[in-house]
């Protein structure tokens, strides 16, 4: 892979004649363009094979070096120690809600969710469903809620009332629609404390690999791969093996942690081709300097984009607490209301600037910034922001 930066993309703001625009949307999410050349290549000879990626038998010896490359970049790069498995597993994040507790969940145990965002709530609904129905006796407690204030926060120690014994604390670290972060002052991941014994399961959809992290602070990280790891397809289980290895057996075999660190991601026909482009992803993030390097660009992005809507603090309303601000998911509406919202939008695609509009739950913008993102683009974006305001304020 050649490390060139991103002549179509950047084509699109300068006018060069290319079609591509800035994709600023949530996920499926911008990819870089040195990772979208091979896959054009890889998509109709893989590594001389004369099969495609798209065609390619997972139990062949191609695929077999695929699965191992993965495995050995995704730890590499991710600082994944040796005492957690790596599995990619089907049905998105959203599946993860009720695979963690079926697999993880004793009988009659409990879990502490914190509800921070959509997401966070919608895994706390299904934990709540798959008990009611498989583990009767079991307990989903939230033991923190942050619904008043329409999720633009994240709890701090005293907000937070944990249930007495919890097997596990369930966090999402990025709010995607919400824009909100669990990040300290110098804009690293904070993690909350939680209660001995517990161990720590994220949601990490929205920002595992966005920096350097500590993965030995978790039990479990799990996530779509469609944003920072690839594109839809794959959900990716970062596991502690002995988390995995005494996981509930006695659920369908498609939901086991245990099958799949056995059978190597691969006990029915896996996804190839979205496997496949998260070991293309990872090796890009190492060709940038890796996650540190990475992640100091992602506050740099961020912070442009952050910036811009500050200096305009009359006209934009950022909609995340300023603590809590996501370097991910950046999400402001304009103070004018909706049909200023919409013209936004609407000029922002015109220079080159696309899928800005914000959830369909929360209104107003939303610019995701994810590591393929490059700086270009937030510097357009940015640029776009004071102009806007300038024009119409
Ligand atoms: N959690 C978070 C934080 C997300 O952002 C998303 C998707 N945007 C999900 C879960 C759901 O992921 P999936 O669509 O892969 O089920």
């Amino acid at each position: 892979m050649t490390t060139a930066s991103f002549p179509s993309s950047a084509a699109a703001a300068t006018g060069s004649g290319s079609t591509r625009c800035y994709n600023f949307g949530a996920g499926p999410s911008t990819l870089p363009e040195e990772v979208l050349r091979q896959i054009q290549a890889d998509i109709w000879d893989f590594k001389g094979s004369g099969i495609g990626i798209l065609e390619l038998s997972h139990r062949g010896k191609e695929y077999d070096a695929v699965v191992a490359e993965v495995d050995r970049d995704v730890r590499a790069v991710g600082n994944i120690p040796a005492d957690y498995d790596v599995l990619f597993m089907t049905g998105g994040a959203t599946s993860q809600n009720y695979i963690v507790p079926a697999n993880l969940l004793p009988p009659g145990a409990t879990a502490d969710h914190l509800v921070t965002g959509h997401w966070a709530q919608g895994s706390f609904d299904d934990a709540k469903q798959y008990v009611s129905c498989h583990n009767p006796g079991a307990t989903i407690h939230a033991a923190y809620h942050g619904g008043g204030d329409k999720f633009a926060h994240l709890p701090g120690e005293a907000e937070i009332s944990y249930s007495k014994n919890p097997t596990y604390v369930h966090m999402t670290s990025n709010n995607t629609l919400y824009g909100t972060q669990w990040l300290d002052a110098q804009g690293r991941t904070r993690l909350p404390k939680i209660p001995a014994g517990a161990f720590l399961v994220s949601d990490g959809c929205s920002d595992f690999f966005w920096d350097e992290l500590d993965v030995s602070r978790f039990g479990l990280i799990y996530g779509g791969a469609q944003k920072n790891m690839g594109t839809a397809g794959t959900t990716f289980v970062i596991a502690r093996k002995d988390l995995v290895a005494r996981a509930n057996r006695n659920i369908p075999r498609m939901l086991q942690y245990g099958l799949f660190a056995r059978e190597e991601s691969r006990p029915n026909t896996p996804p190839v081709f979205a496997i496949y482009t998260v070991g293309l992803m990872v090796k890009w993030v190492r060709s940038q300097g890796g996650l540190k390097a990475v992640g100091q660009r992602n506050r740099q992005k961020a912070g442009m984009i952050y910036s811009s809507l500050d200096r305009h603090a009359a006209f934009y309303k950022p909609h995340a607490a300023k603590a809590d601000r996501s370097m991910m998911n950046i999400t402001f509406r304009c103070a004018a209301g909706p049909a200023m919202d919409d013209a936004f939008v609407a000029e922002a695609k015109l220079a080159g600037l696309d899928v800005l509009k914000g959830h369909r739950m929360t209104g107003g913008m939303r610019a995701s910034t994810y590591n393929a993102m490059p700086v270009e683009g937030c510097k357009a974006l940015a640029d776009f922001i004071d102009d806007f305001a300038k024009r119409k304020g």
